[in-house]
């Protein structure tokens, strides 16, 4: 079975439609959360993913903009697009996003998906090996993909001395799971963070167990002409370009 994993698509329908067409015909949509916040198609992006083959988590942007975190936690800026989403989100679309889970164990394949971390699924970076190496803790399957730091990486846990080691994951090349356990971040859809403005995303073959981890050019012109009109933040805007 062939799986399309993204993560961190929030409201780029550009960059969401531009992954679709680059991963071709998968059997199941994996989304790893925060479809919404700092983007400006939020319904247009949901209105995508309902249409599909799909297991979505909720993320932090999502549930600020559900009024299930505490915006103050927020900086102005995606305080700023959260507010925007809840004024524009529609009841249907709202209500999709309100029934979004924490966590999906998928035992059969072996597979955790989270979008923060095991630990607290919503809100907390794996930013570090450290963090990480605590979080191997809290899930049992050998794989636990994880999302919302918007940087593509593998952290692979190394029960002989306890420790994680870190790799970039590589790009285009079908990536074999060892026999470590391992946590792995398929990037950002609609907002990357690792100085790299392409969209990131991954396929998951559970058949032959490898992944190929893709990056793609998108219009990101065009998302930014619509975060203009939409009154969205500059810094918001400009970021895009960077891929930061
Ligand atoms: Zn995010």
């Amino acid at each position: 079975m062939k799986i399309l994993i993204l993560s961190d698509i929030h409201a780029n329908r550009v960059a969401l439609e531009t992954v679709l067409k680059d991963a071709g015909k998968v059997d199941k949509v994996w989304c790893l959360g925060d479809v919404v916040g700092y983007g400006p198609e939020p319904n247009e992006c949901i209105e995508i993913l309902r249409n599909m083959n799909l297991l979505c988590l909720a993320g932090n942007h999502d549930w600020a903009v559900l009024d299930k975190l505490d915006l103050d936690d927020f900086n102005p800026d995606a305080r700023h697009a959260a507010l925007w989403t809840r004024e524009v989100l529609s009841p249907a679309n709202f209500n999709w996003l309100i029934k979004l889970p924490e966590r999906v164990p998928i035992q059969m394949d072996e597979i955790t998906l989270i979008h923060g971390s095991p630990q607290h699924p919503i809100w907390e970076y794996v930013a570090t090996p450290a963090v990480a190496c605590v979080n191997f803790d809290y899930f049992e399957t050998p794989i636990c993909f994880i999302g919302h730091t918007h940087v593509p990486v593998i952290y692979r846990y190394h029960t002989e001395n306890d420790t994680v080691s870190t790799e970039l994951v590589p790009e285009n090349e079908h990536f074999a799971f060892g026999p470590e356990r391992m946590m792995i971040n398929p990037g950002s859809v609609g907002q990357p963070r690792d100085g790299d403005p392409r969209s990131a995303y991954a396929i998951f073959d559970t058949d032959s167990m490898r992944l190929v981890h893709r990056r793609v050019d998108y219009d990101i012109a065009r998302t930014q002409a619509k975060m203009h009109m939409a009154g969205l933040p500059e810094r918001l805007i400009v970021r895009l370009s960077h891929g930061w």
